[in-house]
């Protein structure tokens, strides 16, 4: 963790800690009201559930100290995707995803958002840096990709897409902001699934856009106003809770991570190992599909399920979802169990494959 997360870190822990006057509650209260004390002509924001709740702006606030940027959360991920694409897009652009990327996002362009006259191209996140950004009104990137973990370099890719005319929007959910602060190499939203490691406890779904360009935030708040997608108070709570120990839960994967992947790399059971050298999610692919669902059903301190970023270890194969990797591809989110203890698990599994 360097000087610039540690400060971030303390902001957002601080963040609601030092507005509070005696007698106010540490954490934030959770807020259930779909409507405010409202006579007149309104003279305050609260006017209504579906436009502000205090317990999302508490969230809100947090995120955004760790973003350093004007947040709006959402109920999930995709509605963070589907958010940012409204307010970047409009009919008769074309945008350019990755095809290594969450699938997801293309189904959303592919089924959905063509039928509003947006149009899309796919090019893998290798091939990204050397793309003609000419056509496109939206570059949209996930570096480490997901579920290949493949890298590009958003300074660079902003430079030159920003250069030709379009706005670049990072995916940053495999990192998180603590990792990787897009809006600092130059992009101009990011959008993040919160239901992975930003929460970090597989017990909700949640997400969030942030921009520092003020008509790009008006567009994505108003976006949300209008077409209901405010996230639950509830579900805001948690995530809250999630991000006071978001360091601490980052600090003990990452590490774990760097160290299982030290040793997997030799390890003859596995054909190929992806790592991006940060983060805590790894690639590995076993010779067949059985022999990774055997290592993945088999092996007692993982978790077999989909999704990423919580703290027990999970994993799956892919290729059930139809992504473009080997039958035997395992995506292993490395969680918060004692190290040794993990890798001693995970390698004695190995050992039976
Ligand atoms: N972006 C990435 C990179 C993801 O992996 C996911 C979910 O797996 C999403 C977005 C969507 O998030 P959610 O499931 O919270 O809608």
């Amino acid at each position: 963790m360097d000087n610039d997360s540690s400060d971030l870190v303390m902001k957002m822990i601080h963040a609601r800690s030092g507005q509070l006057a005696n007698g106010d509650p540490v954490s934030p209260p959770i807020v259930t009201t779909a409507k405010y004390k409202l006579s007149g002509t309104p003279d305050t924001p609260y006017t209504y559930g579906r436009d502000i709740n205090p317990t999302v702006e508490a969230t809100e606030a947090a995120i955004g100290a760790l973003e350093q940027a004007p947040v709006v959360a959402f109920p999930s991920g995709m509605a963070a995707i589907t958010a940012a694409l409204m307010a970047t897009a409009k009919a008769g652009d074309r945008v350019l995803v990755p095809s290594d990327g969450y699938y997801v996002t293309r189904v959303l362009l592919e089924e959905i958002l063509s039928g509003h006259d947006i149009s899309f191209d796919a090019l893998p996140t290798r091939e990204m840096a050397s793309a003609d950004f000419s056509p496109y009104a939206v570059v949209w990137l996930e570096t480490p990709s997901n579920p290949g973990l493949d890298l590009c370099s958003i300074r660079s890719i902003s430079e030159t897409a920003q250069a030709s005319g379009a706005l670049v929007v990072v995916d940053n959910t495999t990192l998180t902001p603590l990792l990787q602060r897009p809006l600092d190499l130059g992009a101009d939203m990011v959008v993040s699934s919160d239901t992975k490691a930003m929460a970090g406890h597989s017990d909700c779904l949640y997400g969030h856009v942030a921009t520092r360009d003020e008509a790009l935030f008006q567009k994505v708040w108003k976006w949300r106003k209008v077409s209901g997608a405010i996230p639950d108070p509830f579900a805001s709570f948690l995530v809250h809770r999630g991000l006071m120990t978001l360091e601490l839960r980052l600090q003990r994967m990452c590490e774990t991570a760097a160290s299982l992947a030290e040793q997997l790399d030799r390890h003859t059971a596995i054909q190929a190992l992806k790592y991006p050298g940060v983060g805590f999610v790894l690639g590995l692919t076993f010779e067949s599909e059985t022999v990774a669902e055997r290592f993945i059903v088999d092996c007692p301190v993982i978790f077999a399920s989909t999704s990423f970023g919580g703290v027990h270890t999970s994993a799956e194969r892919r290729a059930r979802w139809g992504d473009d990797v080997a039958d035997g591809f395992v995506r292993l989110s490395v969680g918060c169990e004692p190290t040794e203890a993990l890798i001693k698990a995970i390698g004695a599994t190995l050992e039976t494959l």
